[in-house]
């Protein structure tokens, strides 16, 4: 180093390291292309001094040497000039931007490489490095003038950096010098002499120096690929004029697009991401792929890679909140004349026993008889009637408190009037100060209807005093609340019951608009055999049609029937009428609000919206609850165990009825607590709460579906299945009181499902079944399950696997079953063979 050091400052400068250094460097430029022409012309002169003394040691350049050094100095130093000026505009320019570039990048490899490889590349280059000197050197000198000329300052920043490059390529040339004779260093010092002295550095700091890591470059890249500096940059400038070119393209393409404002949920769809930019599907999972995101059209992806997806498109993304979602129902004020009359709904309330079902079955039975002559009516959870002068009434078929008050306190003031029965015979009860105070609390108008009359100890005034104390004054007394005697047993009195009914509804000028979209609420849902979830709908304004897209509570569906109180087939249900829908794709729940909307997509979303608030909600709920239940165990040394469980029931009033009872289910030391309940399957929702919470599922006549009974494997969460409420709540009862005694319980041994279904002479309906899981047994409890709902119970009459009737047949193999007394099996119902057995309980 330190001779390096000590050499450079001195006669470095321009001596070795110029030398060696420039040549490759110059050599190397595109510059060197453009002048190469020129060169070739003018050339000659600088080359002539220079090369003379090379050509001996460089064979292969002698030729172009001997040419050369004839012209050389004197008079060239004019041409050169002249060309100079030119070519230097253009490279200062150039070096200038390529220097920036470059510098930093290529003064360290070069430096390296020049250090590493400056032998080999001595050899290879000194052939080149010559003929490009030749160049060069013209070029230098022409420069080095101009720069005199000028008298340019660039350099003092750019020789620095030179510096090293060519002390590298000063070494090089020392080498070079060393093992080929010294003749290269010769001539080209005078050049270079020049060349640096005059204007030696503004040359290298400016093209020179580029040129000359270039050449550093060039020389090894030239040896290994040609001109791969010149090609690379050549590409860059043709991706760049082609970016430039795109871009401006891209703005006219954009121009011409349509810019549409896509509202973004918090998560979306690729699909409809799609539609909502009216782009093509395929397009937006391309575009995803490349931003490394591998999702097919029908996955859902996040907003912020959405927002990037639109902005891309060239659209605009106007973010919503996952509430926003609901705002596409539609909630515009009906105007004054598209109302018309609706007729009212009525829920009939009382104490138990006081004759509620009765009079429900009376009225329906005196409009039956009077409508259509044994005509069979649906129980569908609200029926209609039209009363003599022709008022029609729609009457909630469902009697009690809990139905009325689930409603309400789901937002379904379905309720316009409410007939408050209390039997003449016995006087005003604890359920009947609660219907009262439940109307009250609706503001809900009330008629009393005074039952039983027909009994001789009947006292209706006795009931109507009663009332007084409850602030219900009857008309009878004075007030404003009607009061009607009747009889559910005889009938006397409905006639006058119903002209009540229809004169208060007049009173309340009860109106809907029925051309609006459908709004209703659920009655009743459940999930029915073979026809997949059902809901009664009471709409609540507007039409509902057959084909209609709606949301209800977190499920959704399209309407594919409406079925009217008697069972039959109706187009459309306008206010006030109570229908049954088919077409949900869930089981939604007594109270929840249906509402048509536009697309499947909104309902979609407006259902996974609720579905996550739902969930939301629970674990909100769950946490109180734990909380209340902690607190609880502090005020309380004797901490009260909890027996959580998860209920999901065939219909709604099965899943109530087990609520109920649970909740009275329990003392001082142990309570049942029901997380959550339900109609329908037992799904992996379900399964999930209740790992959550090591709860006990129960399905009464209902199964888990094949996700949901993976899901409790994987978990251990129990899942016990009844079908008898007794049995159910004995159970719970036990298994929460501790009194765990060994007990017969059931195992599932194994499922079939049903391919075929044959008829054979003497046995009956034989089911072609494929064992799917476990192992059929001849003796075993079968059960048959359709749409995850228990139909049948009972044992098989046969089992054969081809004509053998055989004891057992494993998973995976087909066999023919036959049930005891039972013949409405289909194909695609399921079989659940299951054993009884004696097992040792233990306190959930
Ligand atoms: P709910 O519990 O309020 O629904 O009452 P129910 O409709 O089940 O009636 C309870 C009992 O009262 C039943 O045994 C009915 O037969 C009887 N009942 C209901 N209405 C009348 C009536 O108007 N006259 C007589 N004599 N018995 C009635």
């Amino acid at each position: 180093m330190s001779d390096t050091d000590g050499k450079k400052p001195l006669g470095l400068g321009g001596g070795r390291p110029g030398q060696v250094k420039q040549s490759f460097s110059h050599g190397r430029t595109k510059n060197v292309v453009v002048e190469t022409k020129r060169k070739r012309v003018v050339v000659p002169k600088p080359g002539a001094a220079a090369v003379t003394t090379k050509p001996g040691s460089a064979s292969s350049a002698s030729g172009d040497a001997s040419k050369r050094p004839a012209g050389i100095s004197d008079a060239e130093m004019e041409r050169r000039l002249r060309a100079l000026q030119a070519a230097k505009a253009r490279e200062v320019e150039e070096a200038a931007a390529r220097a920036a570039e470059e510098k930093a990048r290529e003064e360290e490899r070069e430096r390296r490489k020049a250090e590493l490889e400056a032998k080999e590349r001595e050899e290879r280059e000194r052939e080149e490095a010559l003929r490009l000197k030749a160049e060069e050197d013209e070029r230098r000198a022409r420069e080095a003038e101009a720069r005199a000329a000028k008298k340019e300052e660039i350099k003092p920043a750019a020789a620095k950096p030179a510096a090293p490059a060519d002390r590298a390529a000063a070494e090089a040339a020392a080498a070079r010098a060393a093992t080929k004779g010294v003749p290269v260093g010769g001539p080209r010092k005078t050049d270079r002499e020049r060349d640096d002295r005059g204007a030696p550095d503004r040359d290298r700091a400016g093209r020179g120096r580029d040129e000359g890591r270039r050449s550093g470059k060039l020389t090894l890249s030239e040896a290994l690929s040609g001109e791969g500096g010149r090609q690379r940059s050549l590409a860059a400038m043709k991706r760049k004029q082609e970016r430039a070119r795109q871009k401006a393209m891209g703005m006219g393409g954009r121009a011409e697009k349509q810019v549409r404002e896509v509202q973004l949920p918090e998560t979306i769809v690729v699909q409809e991401l799609a539609n909502r930019m009216a782009e093509r599907a395929a397009d937006v999972v391309k575009a995803l792929m490349k931003m490394g995101m591998m999702v097919n059209m029908n996955q859902p992806i996040d907003a912020d890679t959405a927002e990037l997806i639109i902005d891309e498109f060239g659209h605009k993304a106007v973010r919503v909140s996952d509430a926003d979602v609901e705002q596409v129902i539609d909630t515009v004020e009906d105007k004054a004349e598209d109302l018309q009359p609706r007729p009212p709904i009525i829920t009939i309330m009382g104490h138990v026993d006081h004759g509620k079902t009765s009079l429900l079955d009376a009225i329906r039975k005196t409009n039956v008889v009077s409508g259509e002559a044994g005509g069979i009516t649906q129980h569908i959870g609200a029926y209609q009637v039209t009363t003599e002068s022709g008022a029609v009434l729609s009457f909630l078929d469902t009697p009690g408190h809990a139905a009325f008050t689930s409603m309400r306190a789901r937002g379904a003031h379905v309720t316009d009037i409410v007939v408050l029965v209390v039997a003449a015979d016995d006087a005003v009860m604890p359920q009947t100060i609660e219907a009262i105070n439940h109307a009250k609390a609706a503001k809900v108008p009330m008629i009393v209807a005074i039952n039983k009359c027909d009994k001789p100890d009947a006292n209706p005034q006795k009931v109507r005093t009663d009332l007084l104390q409850h602030e219900v004054v009857v008309e009878a007394m004075s007030g404003d609340v009607q009061d009607v005697e009747v009889s559910a047993k005889t009938g006397k009195g409905l006639d006058n019951l119903l002209e009540a009914i229809a004169l208060q509804a007049e009173i309340l000028e009860l109106k809907a608009n029925p051309k609006r979209a459908a709004m209703g609420a659920v009655i009743e849902a459940k999930l029915d055999v073979g026809r997949g979830p059902v809901a009664t709908v009471l709409v609540q304004n507007g039409t509902l049609k057959q084909g209609d897209i709606f949301v209800v509570g977190e499920q959704w569906g399209k309407v594919r029937a409406l079925l009217n109180d008697k069972g039959e087939r109706v187009e459309s249900a306008g206010p006030s009428v109570p229908v049954e829908v088919l077409g949900l794709n869930g089981t939604p729940e007594a109270g929840d609000v249906l509402n048509v909307v536009e697309t499947e997509a909104q309902a979609r979303e407006i259902a996974d919206y609720r579905i996550q608030a739902a969930k939301d909600k629970r674990a909100a709920a769950g946490a109180a609850a734990t909380l209340e239940q902690l607190m609880a165990k502090a005020k309380a040394d004797e901490a009260v165990a909890e027996l959580p469980v998860v209920v999901k029931a065939d219909v709604q009033g099965s899943a109530e009825a087990i609520i109920q009872a649970m909740e009275k289910i329990g003392n001082e030391e142990v309570r049942v607590r029901v997380l959550h309940y339900g109609v329908g399957a037992i799904t992996e929702t379900d399964v999930g709460l209740a790992e959550a919470s090591s709860a006990l599922v129960i399905g009464f006549n209902v199964r888990a579906n094949a996700p949901a009974r993976n899901a409790a494997n994987q978990k251990g969460v129990e899942i016990r299945y009844y079908s008898v409420i007794y049995d159910l709540v004995d159970d719970v009862k036990a298994a929460a009181s501790g009194l765990l005694s060994a007990e017969v319980r059931e195992t599932f041994i194994g499922y079939a499902s049903i391919k075929e279904v044959f008829k054979v002479s003497g046995v009956g309906k034989v089911a072609g079944c494929l064992v799917t899981e476990g192992v059929a047994r001849r003796s075993a409890g079968v059960r048959l399950l359709r749409d995850d709902v228990v139909i049948h119970e009972g044992t098989l009459k046969t089992l054969k696997r081809f004509k053998d009737e055989v004891k057992e047949v494993q998973s995976g193999q087909e066999c023919g079953m036959a049930f005891e007394n039972y013949e409405d099996i289909r194909p695609g119902d399921i079989i659940e063979i299951f054993e009884r057995e004696e097992v040792e309980r233990k306190l959930a």
